[in-house]
């Protein structure tokens, strides 16, 4: 039987960019090595691309606008392009898993079950929706007409991280190609091979070529040129709150382009005693700060428990850590693999690091694993008696690393789980109702999860308030990102 290893030795990662409907490496040959978390084996070179790669992406989505090869088809048409990618996508489904399992080591069972499926879903809604959104008629005077349309912004530059490249790229490119847009993409430096290989799919599909481009290279090189970048009309970014700042500062300072951005989180999950169903909270709290290695920006990484079922609660959260133990992501048992590279498993472990000097008390983990293997993998790791001051509860660890704080009185969980920069995610377990309304209400975030951590549909928005970014992705709130609203005024006599 052929295992994943056998099919990833035949693996070969292409990393040059994507440009006007071409592979090509940057103008200038720079490439810099991919390896892979799993096992720190080179997968290949990949393009370096600077600012004059930058110039010509965005020339070529610029021409491609302009002539209407994309923007002025009918929604139908790019609806029936938009399916056809995503069946394409899926048929290519275990090729893009397998890339994306070996350059930021999630277990091969979410790269199929989750980001292969989730992100070709997102495709497809979009492209089913975009022949569904009529424009609007204002009720003017009766020698008026006034027509209120949504034309597409133009050359978006979409900008995303490492932890589901595949996922994040989709959210950005659903809605601003169905809406009409030219895109220029830019993968992170630790994932950049599912984007590259979606880009040759969607030509496949019908997307035409100058349409969807993808630019890989470092952040400071070809991120910085495309949020620099003069012509380039909105810029949709996923990553760090750091980094989220610098790009709404180089939108305002070049021409003021949208710029939308989703960043990170420090979610806080409110588990209260007359929580309706104990086991179920322990296990979506121990299965959801522990999914993608807890490199997921709503991780619920602050666990605030009522004192009185504290003890109860972490007997059985302990029980289940060993579940989580790590494992070669290519095997489809395992359910957490490798941390995406050295950078931040140094991260990681240093805050492992602060957790002990603070004084919190460490429960479970702690450690790196897997070390004979030559990837990078960390224990999951659990630290109770965490405080609000600690820095393990005030910044965003993005490992698997979990810090239990407790609470005696519902108000005062939520005052602390509020005071943070970040707004993305929260929740809370109650069998009361009004209690249940009334925290989710105070909780400052854009989800709240009550009973529950999972909750997920490509249907409803994600993002943050406060330092957690500025827009909205998912749900059809995505299309005001990626579209302009205008008026015509028509004299009707
Ligand atoms: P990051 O900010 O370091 O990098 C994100 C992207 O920005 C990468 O492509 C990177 O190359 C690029 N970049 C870096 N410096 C840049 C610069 N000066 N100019 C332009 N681009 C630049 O983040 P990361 O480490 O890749 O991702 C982790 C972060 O992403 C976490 O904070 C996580 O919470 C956040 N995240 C948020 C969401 C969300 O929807 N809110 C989803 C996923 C991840």
């Amino acid at each position: 039987m052929t295992t994943w290893h056998d099919k990833a030795a035949e693996v070969k990662a292409d990393g040059r960019a994507f440009i006007g409907g071409e592979r090509v490496w940057a103008k200038s040959e720079q490439q810099f090595e991919n390896l892979s978390p799993i096992d720190g084996r080179k997968l290949g070179m990949v393009a370096r691309c600077d600012s004059v790669d930058v110039d010509i992406a965005v020339a070529a989505a610029r021409a491609a606008f302009e002539d209407g090869r994309w923007a002025r088809k009918s929604p139908a048409q790019r609806k029936r392009v938009l399916v056809k990618f995503a069946d394409l996508m899926q048929k290519h489904g275990q090729e893009l898993a397998l890339l994306e399992t070996l350059d930021m080591g999630k277990p091969i069972k979410y790269s199929q079950s989750v980001d292969v499926n989730s992100a070709a879903n997102c495709i497809r809604w979009y492209g089913e929706a975009i022949d569904k959104i009529y424009d609007e008629i204002a009720p003017t005077a009766a020698n008026s007409l006034a027509l209120i349309t949504r034309e597409a912004v133009g050359v978006v530059a979409a900008i995303v991280p490492w932890n589901y490249p595949m996922l994040m790229a989709a959210w950005k490119i659903g809605p601003a190609l169905a809406a009409g847009n030219s895109v220029v993409l830019k993968p992170s430096e630790k994932s950049p091979l599912t984007a590259l290989r979606l880009a040759e799919i969607a030509l496949e599909a019908g997307v035409p070529p100058g349409v969807f481009n993808v630019l890989p290279g470092f952040g400071h090189e070809a991120g910085a040129a495309l949020a620099l970048h003069m012509d380039v009309d909105c810029i949709g970014f996923t990553g760090s709150t750091r980094i989220g700042k610098q790009i709404m500062q180089m939108a305002g300072q070049s021409n003021l382009k949208r710029a939308w951005t989703e960043l990170g989180g420090k979610s806080a999950n409110i588990v209260c005693a007359d929580c309706p169903d104990l086991d179920a909270a322990v296990e979506a709290s121990i299965g959801s700060i522990y999914f993608n290695q807890g490199e997921s920006c709503n991780a619920p990484s602050r666990l605030f428990v009522e004192e009185s079922i504290k003890d109860r609660f972490l007997e059985k959260a302990l029980a289940l850590v060993p579940n989580f133990a790590p494992g070669d992501p290519l095997d489809d048992n395992t359910v957490m693999g490798a941390i995406v590279d050295a950078t931040q498993l140094k991260t990681v472990m240093g805050y492992i690091e602060a957790g002990h000097a603070d004084g919190a008390r460490l429960l479970a983990g702690g450690k790196q694993a897997r070390t004979e293997t030559g990837g990078y993998y960390v224990e999951p790791t659990i630290f109770d008696q965490v405080n609000s001051g600690m820095t393990i509860a005030r910044e965003e660890i993005f490992g698997p690393v979990l810090s239990v704080l407790s609470f005696t009185d519902v108000q005062d969980a939520v005052k602390q789980a509020n005071a943070t920069p970040y707004g993305l995610h929260a929740a809370v377990w109650t069998a009361d109702l009004s209690k249940a309304i009334q925290t989710s209400r105070a909780l400052r975030a854009g989800t709240v999860h009550v009973n529950q951590y999972d909750g997920d549909d490509i249907t409803v928005p994600f993002g943050g308030y406060k330092q957690s970014g500025n827009g909205r992705d998912k749900s059809l709130h995505a299309f005001d990102k990626y579209t302009e609203l205008k008026t015509t005024w028509i004299q009707v006599g």
